[in-house]
This record gives C-alpha cells, structure tokens and sequence, in this order.
C-alpha cells in the first residue's frame, strides 16, 4: 500500500477548516498513519518547493505556508498518491473541478488548501522530509474488506 503527504496549509489552518479537509480523506478510505502540527521554516520550505524558485514570488510562496502553523498528514492506500491527487483538484482553486477539495474550498491559486505529493517517488521523499519514522503509525484499521475487494489489497 502507498503512502503520501498531505499538507493542510495555513490558509487551511486559519479558515478552521482542519476537520472538514480531514474527513474527505477519512470517508475516502484512505487511512491516517500520521499527523502533527508544525511551523515550517524558510529552509525546509525552499527544499519542499525547489522547482519553484525561478518564479518571481517564490518568497511570497513560502511566506504564505509560514502565515501560521500546518498540519501534516500522512495517509496511506492502494494507489494512494494518485487517488489523493484527484480528491484535491487542480493547483487554481478557481479552475479546479467542483468536488475536489480545491475546487469546493478555494478561489485562488496560491492559497489553495493542501499539498499533496505528486509521484510515489516524491511521496517517500516528503515524508521524510516531514516526519520521522517513529511518527509514521502502523496499525489495523477496521477491516481492509469493507474498502476493497480481496485482489486489490
Ligand atoms: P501543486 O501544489 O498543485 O502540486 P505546484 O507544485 O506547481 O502545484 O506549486 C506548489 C504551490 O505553489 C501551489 O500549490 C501554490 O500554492 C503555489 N503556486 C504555484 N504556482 C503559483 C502561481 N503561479 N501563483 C501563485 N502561487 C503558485
């Protein structure tokens, strides 16, 4: 089963929207293996955000996810990362489709909610960029059978 790295961001954070963005992912069926809060520093945030540093408000960016503390999730699945990439939409929350969480909670293009790893590579890597392993939970949800079928897990 996948894992992968959720971000609820400041703006996420000061809306009080923590409960409502987790349950999306709950009632999904994704299950939560990790979860803390955290103020991200400008160092971290330049390694979370490297490929974005040619643009020209790339501080702006990552002075928008130190505005106030994060939540960090992480959520594991069969084909997590690509499932929690749907569930959140495209990056523009005013372009994003209806449903998604960005299309449902966001107007903008910087201020849109989560993170969330885009690859499987990626996921391993931002995990370890945010947790520890000793943060990261195994444990046995209700039963694997009322969420797939016995060939997909
Ligand atoms: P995503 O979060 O959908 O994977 P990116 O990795 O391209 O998107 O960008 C990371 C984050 O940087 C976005 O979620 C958004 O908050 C911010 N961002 C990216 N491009 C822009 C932009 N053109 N204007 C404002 N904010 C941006």
């Amino acid at each position: 089963m996948e894992k992968t790295l959720v971000i609820l961001k400041p703006c996420t954070v000061r809306r009080g929207l923590v409960g409502e963005i987790t349950h999306r992912f709950e009632r999904k069926g994704l299950q939560l293996c990790g979860m803390k809060m955290m103020h991200l520093d400008d160092t971290i945030l330049s390694e979370h955000y490297a490929h974005l540093a040619e643009l020209p408000f790339f501080q702006r960016i990552k002075n928008a996810m130190m505005a106030a503390p994060v939540i960090v999730t992480c959520w594991k699945g069969k084909d997590a990362v690509h499932v929690v990439r749907e569930l959140g939409g495209k990056t523009n929350g005013r372009v994003a489709a209806p449903g998604t969480i960005r299309g449902d909670y966001s107007m903008s293009m910087q201020e849109n909610i989560i993170h969330s790893s885009d690859t499987v590579e990626n996921a391993v890597i931002e995990l370890a960029r945010f947790f520890k392993d000793e943060e990261i939970f195994e444990y046995e949800t209700i039963g694997l059978d009322v969420f797939y079928a016995n060939d997909e897990i």
